[in-house]
């Protein structure tokens, strides 16, 4: 595919912000050259959208036909699955394991929203006078779409498909290091018989091209994922255009081992929890709370099966833990680690990037565990968005909720422990979207997932998602023959 062509309101064309490289993170190869759009770009995806939503060929369209064409985009992704994970992988460093699953997702993510908008049904409600009352939902007409590098045809879909569903057109950013599956869903969307103009994808700057679509007037809401800082800024604009938003944002999220966990479970999962996608997952669990009467038995297994994961590239089924989407990021997450020991923090393992030939031109970091800080301290506070665990006791469950809810974030937690009872009442005391007890990091589009705190504004996923992209409306129909008695 050629990537340096930009997908504008349904026409491909050379984007008006030049060309950049998308570099390989596993070897620092290119992968593609690719296109850059322009604010004058973001104009036109923006007028086509706006046309194209207001288009009766859609906005009239009955829910089940829209829905079929969901179906078939959702359809094409899964025939596809092969042909997006290489490429996925080759622009982010994910495993196949993990790209392949997360084009699944996406797909399941279009078919889940067709068949809930065939199912979406319109309010009756009760009248107070001589007139019919009900609630309609109507779309808003451009929404703006602003994604991160973490799991892009994830993301995407989950924005994409139910404001779609809702009858909305959709301006696409992806995020500047992993825009190429962004572009590749476009032709898979446009092959699938969508109207055009009513989806456009735009890679660029997000300072320049995703500040652009935030700003436009013609954009009636924006969807954004991405860090807490750049939420903040996209709520300031919203707030000036009194502009709806939903922002999932960044995390610190604890995860929690109570003695009585079984623990071999807990270990396994803290892993993955924490180490899987290198730790660049808004959900990473990278605080971990372990109960101080097992602390000395607990970490010690805990660090040698992190210090033993395998590293190497996403193309190789052996690898556990891949490289980090670029030597820059790379360099960032290290750079937390060395300040982080700086400030009296203890490693215990990890805390370099792995040598050797085959990991010299990669931007791989080794799972890395840190101890011996406590909570307030900039590690245990700052989203480091790399494969960084620190480590701290706990003393009764009164210091444990303490510690566990003293961050800024909100966004998910994890509780390992075999007494049903106590850890449900513990889930309700955290301060978080989501909380996992006995796993972690597992995903259901149909399950609400938002951000409590700083974390997020709104929820996605489940059926009300596609309310989410419309507009409320309420028609009062009088039933009286003679005038209003007033006049
Ligand atoms: P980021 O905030 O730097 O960028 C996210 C997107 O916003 C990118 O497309 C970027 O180009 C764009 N952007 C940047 N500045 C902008 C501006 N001024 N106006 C409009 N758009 C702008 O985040 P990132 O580094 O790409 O991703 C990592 C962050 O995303 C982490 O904080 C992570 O926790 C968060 N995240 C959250 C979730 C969630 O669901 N809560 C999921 C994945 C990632």
């Amino acid at each position: 595919m050629d990537f340096t062509k930009i997908f504008v309101g349904g026409e491909w064309r050379e984007g008006r912000g030049g060309l950049t490289d998308s570099i390989d993170p596993a070897d620092g190869s290119l992968v593609a050259r690719r296109g850059v759009a322009s604010v004058d770009d973001v104009d036109d995806a923006v007028a086509a959208g706006l046309q194209a939503s207001a288009d009766p060929e859609w906005r009239n369209m009955l829910p089940h036909q829209r829905a079929r064409i969901l179906a078939r985009i959702g359809d094409a992704i899964e025939a596809d699955v092969e042909a997006i994970s290489a490429l996925q992988t080759a622009d982010t460093g994910k495993t196949r394991a993990e790209t392949r699953a997360l084009a699944l997702s996406a797909a399941g993510t279009f078919r889940y929203f067709a068949a809930a908008l065939e199912t979406m049904d319109e309010t009756l409600t009760s009248p107070r006078g001589s007139y019919l009352t009900m609630s309609v939902h109507e779309p808003i007409g451009v929404v703006g779409a602003i994604t991160p590098w973490n799991s892009p045809i994830a993301s995407d879909a989950q924005k994409i498909a139910p404001a779609l569903a809702a009858g909305n057109a959709v301006v696409l950013k992806p995020a500047e290091w992993t825009s190429l599956v962004s572009l590749h869903l476009a032709r898979l969307v446009e092959q699938q018989g969508l109207p055009r103009g009513l989806l456009s994808v735009l890679p660029g700057p997000g300072s320049v091209i995703g500040d652009a679509i935030v700003r436009h007037r013609g954009v009636g809401k924006i969807l954004f994922t991405g860090g807490t800082t750049t939420g903040r800024r996209i709520a300031a604009v919203a707030a000036e255009k009194l502009m709806p938003v939903s922002l999932e944002l960044g995390g610190k999220s604890p995860t929690i081992v109570l003695e009585d966990a079984d623990m071999d479970q807990a270990i396994a999962g803290i892993l993955f929890g924490i180490f899987s996608s290198s730790g660049q997952s808004c959900i990473a669990g990278s605080r971990l709370f372990v109960d101080r009467s097992i602390y000395d038995a607990f970490v010690p297994r805990l660090v040698e099966r992190a210090a033993a994961l395998r590293i190497g590239p996403g193309t190789s089924t052996e690898t556990q833990v891949a490289p980090l989407v670029s030597t820059i990021h790379r360099d960032q997450v290290a750079a937390h680690v060395e300040r982080a020991l700086a400030a009296g923090a203890t490693l215990l393992c990890g805390g370099e990037a792995p040598s050797g030939p085959e990991f010299d031109q990669g931007a791989y970091y080794r799972p890395t565990i840190l101890a011996g800080v406590p909570n307030d301290a900039v590690i245990c506070q700052e989203e480091i968005f790399g494969p960084v665990l620190v480590v701290l006791p706990f003393d009764g469950e009164e210091d444990l909720v303490a510690q566990a809810n003293d961050t800024v974030f909100g966004l998910a937690a994890g509780i390992w422990s075999r007494d049903f009872p106590r850890a449900y009442r513990l889930a309700r005391r955290l301060e978080a979207g989501t909380v996992w007890v006995n796993t972690y990091k597992q995903f259901s589009i149909s399950t609400p997932f938002g951000g409590w705190k700083e974390s997020g504004l709104g929820v996605e996923k489940g059926r009300d998602g596609i309310r989410a992209h419309m507009r409320q409306k309420s028609i009062y129909l009088g039933l009286d023959s003679h005038p209003l008695p007033w006049a």
